[in-house]
């Protein structure tokens, strides 16, 4: 089994992206992030992103809105900020309080500062094949690391589980692209799927999103299969300084035995993550809104 380092790989793309951007002339790229709210699992993801995007030189700008923050007042902010010539990429942290409509908000944003890659016109580029379009950052760290670790997709059944418009649809645009690195046959389970087990058992790359701890068990995964954890589950764990700890939607150690690739959560997708938004911001950057 071959243990497919997201942290190494991110670290890999750092490196990268610090030497480009220090080479450049000018002000550097800045992104601006968006929070509202106090969601701490928010606070904590987006703290990780402003560190990274230090390391690389890319500038951060928060801007933080209460909860109670209306929909004018948050799209006026937006507005704000896709018309400002020194901000590159926007990224609105979700989940965003019941009173905002995200559709709305996504649309609201200028789709050349899309560093997210959600806004309709950056998803249907995806989805009609067009090479310049952002792609999702957790989609873009699934596809680098898949490519890193030369795992074909050519012809390959990929069984993504989970069909949200962040993660499991993105993929499945990408991977099913007629692009000589794609090619994939693919399909989507989620939970109205009859027989998954049997679903996601034909696949030679199993992909889950799904958000349920350890849910993907060794009778889901053909043997061999690479499998790919996108989730990320808190779970109570008295033995941790913390009390609790992190897990993916896979039964890792069980799995593991099983499969001929996996990643480790943490340490698999989740730093891709990171290391992909950097790379939009500077995408966004270098077009030049
Ligand atoms: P969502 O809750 O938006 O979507 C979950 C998907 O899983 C839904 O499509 C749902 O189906 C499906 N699902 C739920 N239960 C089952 C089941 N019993 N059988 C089959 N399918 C099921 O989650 P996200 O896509 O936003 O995130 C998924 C996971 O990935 C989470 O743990 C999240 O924290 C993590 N994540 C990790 C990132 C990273 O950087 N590593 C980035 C983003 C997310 P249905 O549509 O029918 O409800």
């Amino acid at each position: 089994m071959i243990l497919l380092d997201g942290k190494a790989l991110a670290a890999e793309m750092e490196d990268e992206l610090k030497a480009h951007i220090s080479a450049l002339k000018g002000r550097p790229p800045c992104l601006a992030v968006v929070q509202v709210g106090k969601n701490p699992a928010s606070t904590i993801y987006i703290k990780r992103k402003e560190e990274a995007c230090k390391r690389v030189g890319i500038r951060s700008l928060k801007q933080h809105l209460n909860e109670e923050v209306s929909q004018e007042e948050l799209f006026r902010t937006i507005r704000a900020l896709n018309e400002d010539p020194a901000i590159d990429g926007i990224l609105v942290q979700q989940p965003l309080p019941k009173q905002i409509n995200t559709y709305a908000l996504l649309e609201s944003m200028n789709p050349a500062k899309d560093v997210d890659g959600f806004h309709p016109l950056n998803i249907g580029r995806l989805l009609l094949g067009d090479k310049g379009a952002f792609i999702p950052c957790t989609t873009l760290g699934i596809f680098l690391l898949l490519r890193k670790y030369q795992i074909p997709l050519q012809g390959k059944q990929v069984v993504v589980v989970g069909r949200s418009n962040i993660v499991g649809k993105p993929t499945a645009a990408l991977l099913m692209q007629p692009w000589e690195e794609c090619n994939a046959t693919v399909t989507i389970a989620h939970s109205k799927t009859e027989n998954l087990e049997k679903v996601c058992s034909s696949a030679d790359i199993l992909i889950a999103a799904i958000g349920k701890p350890r849910f993907i068990t060794p009778k889901m995964v053909k043997k061999g299969a690479c499998v790919i954890d996108v989730g990320i589950n808190r779970i109570e764990d008295p033995s941790a300084k913390t009390g609790f700890r992190l897990v993916g939607d896979v039964d890792f150690e069980a799995v593991k035995k099983h499969c001929s690739h996996i990643t480790p959560v943490p340490g698999g997708i989740g730093p891709l993550t990171i290391a992909s938004l950097l790379q939009n911001t500077l995408k966004a950057y270098s077009k030049g809104g």
